[in-house]
């Protein structure tokens, strides 16, 4: 399973249009954790939680990290997510983060999703069904922990060469998706 050349060009244009960006320009206020919310994936935990411990250390000497995992991470929170074979099973997911808030009173979630995704493959979403769905969970996840942060970001495996982590802006993705819209429509 691997990025398209496709699935490469859309996530250069997607960097260039300011949908993905660099992390480093929107470091959060970790000091007092973060509920990571990301897939299961066992090829792509580490490099995924890495990238926020580093983030941390900035703010923190130790690290506080809450893993909720589950494939297709924060795609498993979007209503009625495809990412399940039942449809109520993002309900269970939902849970358990405001679960997590509550137990660890950690107002930072960061939502994560990533490309290559088995669980994203399997239900057959493209990129911008993912990304959409994303944006969809944290509207989700905001009504449902009314009061917490919620960012989402978004991991690339380009295979062999390297692997990134990108803030999602929604304000861009608004901008970018009905654009691209338009242009399906004219
Ligand atoms: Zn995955």
């Amino acid at each position: 399973m691997h990025l398209s050349a496709n699935d490469h060009t859309l996530i250069q244009n997607l960097r260039a249009e300011g949908v993905l960006q660099n992390v480093q320009e929107h470091l959060l206020d970790q000091s007092n954790g973060v509920i990571l919310v990301t897939c299961a994936d066992g090829d792509r935990f580490d490099d995924i939680y890495r990238h926020q411990a580093r983030m941390q250390s900035q703010v923190r000497r130790d690290t506080r990290i809450h893993p909720l995992t589950s494939h297709g991470g924060a795609l498993a929170c979007a209503p009625g997510s495809p990412i399940h074979k039942r449809k109520l099973d993002s309900n269970v997911f939902l849970n358990q983060i405001a679960d997590a808030r509550d137990i660890k009173k950690i107002n930072l979630i960061a939502l994560y999703a990533h490309m290559p995704c088995a669980a994203a493959r399997r239900a057959e979403l493209d990129l911008p069904t993912a990304l959409s769905l994303q944006i969809q969970a944290k509207n989700r996840v905001r009504v449902s922990n009314p009061g917490a942060e919620v960012h989402c970001f978004f991991h690339v495996d380009y295979e062999g060469a390297k692997k990134r982590t990108y803030f999602l802006s929604s304000d861009r993705w608004k901008t970018w998706s009905s654009h691209r819209h338009v242009l399906a429509m004219a």
